[in-house]
């Protein structure tokens, strides 16, 4: 896996990379379009009805957490589960990553996790259960039929692994991601749980609603998706959260803290080291990043946003970690810095524009990197420019599921070749002074709902009025 890090950082280093300075080109009809009063400007219209994937499930969460003195965890789970599909259900599928990371499936880590189930409930009653990997399966006695809901208790405990992935912890700091079962979505009369995979994000969940208790033995910092969390910490709370894609703690020893507010939104960076000057800068351009994506863009959806500077570059809702790629070694501090900003404009396409990571990854880690290419144009007073020859090598198309492709190029795809491909059909269509509205539209017409390549496509042919699917050859499978 670490051999992969030469390539990510190529990726990100892409955001940088690929702005310098070019012509501005004026907006013009094309003369291609067959509708004579094309205008650029009319975009916003009233027929297009924005669809939305189904999820299929539909979740709430209340989950207590303590934490004892020695870092183990103790987690009593309740979730109510209501079938929106159209199928009976024999049973439930969860994500449960914690077992990953356990020593009979990561062998290679020094310190991996532990996890033990206790008991797992349906409606009260003991059930039967599967764990494999990360898919936890459990029967239901009675079919759930469609509108119907259960009632999942899980009783588990867990300590973190020592270099696991997101869900770890380090000589200080603990990092809790995806540490619950997290119930998948049902479509096409079936469970969509893909395997785990040591890079990108396998797992993909529909916005739910969160309620945590927790409680900590030690005197820790405590971070978390949700905006009632407040510095300095308490050791015992409860935290909630509203339409979140999942719910992510952090629980820091003796941080640095910066605060600051910005038009009501509380941005809180959290330095793990002795690098005052750098985690100042880091608020400086996340001040930036946030005025520029919400003036751009729309809302961010949050009160809080947490840049927590350890760990992982990645998104959840309403916190980001960056410090490393895969377990490299920190980043530099530019590369720090783009990548704070990279993580940031997921809160947009992740947080509230919700894809499928591992059958659409291009739609939200593509786009991300599209308008962070857009903050830093803007940012630097420089026009946006694309080096199409850094993925010319690259022959399949952005959308393909991620075991479709090798470690090696998958970042190349969905970050580097999917927002080339993108700039180009604006360039093609002389619309490149359009994308931030494109970018505003798209969020307007998507927020809280679940996009797929198609709809995708379907919306930018509407926003650009294209007529035929050329623009696509190359880069995108549509699907016939
Ligand atoms: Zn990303």
């Amino acid at each position: 896996m670490k051999k992969q890090t030469g390539i990510i950082l190529s990726a990100f280093a892409c955001i940088s990379f690929l702005i310098s300075g070019c012509g501005k080109t004026e907006t013009s009809v094309n003369e291609n379009e067959k509708i004579p009063s094309f205008s650029i400007n009319s975009h916003d219209k009233a027929e297009f009805v924005p669809k939305s994937k189904a999820a299929g499930s539909e979740a709430k969460y209340k989950i207590s957490l303590e934490m004892d003195k020695k870092g183990k965890f103790r987690i009593n789970s309740t979730t109510h589960i209501k079938n929106i599909s159209t199928d009976n259900w024999k049973e439930l599928v969860f994500y449960f990553i914690p077992n990953i990371f356990t020593k009979s499936n990561s062998p290679e880590l020094a310190t991996p996790s532990y996890v033990s189930i206790k008991s797992i409930k349906v409606d009260g009653k003991k059930t039967e259960f599967s764990l494999e990997k990360d898919t936890l399966k459990i029967k239901l006695s009675n079919k759930l039929q469609p509108n119907d809901e259960v009632i999942v208790n899980v009783q588990y405990d867990f300590t973190l692994p020592k270099r696991g992935l997101r869900f770890t912890a380090n000589e200080k700091n603990f990092f809790l991601a995806q540490w619950y079962p997290m119930i998948a979505t049902y479509r096409e009369h079936k469970w969509n749980k893909e395997d785990y995979r040591v890079k990108g994000e396998t797992y993909h969940t529909a916005f739910s609603d969160f309620e945590i208790q927790y409680k900590l033995s030690n005197n820790l910092t405590i971070i978390s998706s949700s905006d009632n969390d407040t510095y300095p910490s308490e050791r015992s709370g409860v935290l909630i959260g509203k339409d979140l894609k999942e719910f992510y703690i952090a629980l820091l020893k003796e941080p640095n803290v910066i605060e600051k507010k910005i038009g009501g939104i509380k941005i809180r960076v959290f330095g793990v080291d002795k690098r005052k000057d750098l985690h100042s800068d880091i608020m400086e351009v996340a001040s930036d990043a946030l005025t520029y994506f919400q003036d751009t863009i729309g809302p961010y959806p949050h009160k809080q946003l947490d840049i927590i500077l350890d760990e992982l570059g990645m998104e959840y809702p309403g916190v980001v970690t960056a410090s490393s790629i895969y377990r490299s070694a920190p980043v530099d501090s530019d590369i720090l810095k783009s990548m704070v900003v990279h993580e940031i404009a997921h809160q947009w396409f992740y947080g509230v524009i919700s894809n499928d990571p591992y059958h659409d990854a291009w739609l939200d880690e593509g786009i991300t990197s599209f308008a962070s290419n857009l903050f830093y144009a803007h940012y630097q007073g420089k026009e946006i420019s694309m080096n199409e020859e850094l993925f010319k090598d690259l022959t399949l198309p952005v959308n393909l599921p991620l075991d479709e492709y090798s470690l090696g190029e998958q970042s190349s795809y969905i970050y580097g070749k999917s927002q080339i491909g993108l700039w180009k059909v604006f360039q093609e269509n002389k619309a490149e002074r359009q994308v931030e509205n494109f970018l505003r539209k798209y969020y307007e017409n998507y927020k809280y709902k679940e996009v797929d390549t198609n709809e995708f496509i379907r919306f930018l042919k509407d926003y650009l009025n294209l007529n035929n699917d050329s623009y696509f050859n190359g880069w995108i499978k549509l699907d016939k």
